[in-house]
């Protein structure tokens, strides 16, 4: 009987031994899959490539050159691409050019992962210059008039 029991504890202890193994083999594969699907690498990648440079481009131009967030002049060379919905929050689900603006670096920073919806601030802006430009016509119009009189 002593035998035996002996025996089962080998067992047990040879078991668990096998079991700690692959906890640490699933713990390793379980951190090579991470990187190989990382949200950030991916999109450094694709930052890199010839569409992401395409596509910066692109959104510079469409954004007249000046910051999403706040409206100043940007160089295309400072330019930094800002994620709207944080990359912490939808993983690689983020990393959709829908989802991209071009921001100054310090303004990224300021809005890190707060979600800010620019691209409402954008249109509410362009609608203020506008409204500033139709009145700045009105008083020059005014201004000749007086002039001309
Ligand atoms: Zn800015």
């Amino acid at each position: 009987m002593k035998q035996h029991d002996d025996n089962l504890y080998q067992e047990l202890a040879l078991l668990l031994l096998k079991e700690e193994d692959l906890r640490r083999k699933t713990e390793q594969l379980l951190t090579q899959a991470k990187k190989v699907i990382d949200p950030r690498q991916e999109f450094n990648k694709w930052l890199q490539s010839s569409e992401g440079k395409r596509w910066k481009e692109k959104q510079f131009e469409y954004q007249s050159g000046k910051c999403a967030y706040c409206q100043e002049e940007l160089r295309f060379s400072d330019a930094v691409v800002h994620h709207v919905i944080p990359l912490k929050q939808l993983g690689n689900q983020a990393n959709k050019p829908e989802n991209f603006k071009l921001l100054h670096q310090s303004c990224n920073l300021k809005i890190s992962t707060k979600i800010v919806f620019l691209h409402n601030k954008l249109k509410e802006l362009e609608i203020e210059e506008q409204k500033i430009n139709l009145k700045t016509s009105q008083i020059i119009k005014q201004a000749d008039l007086a002039l001309s009189k």
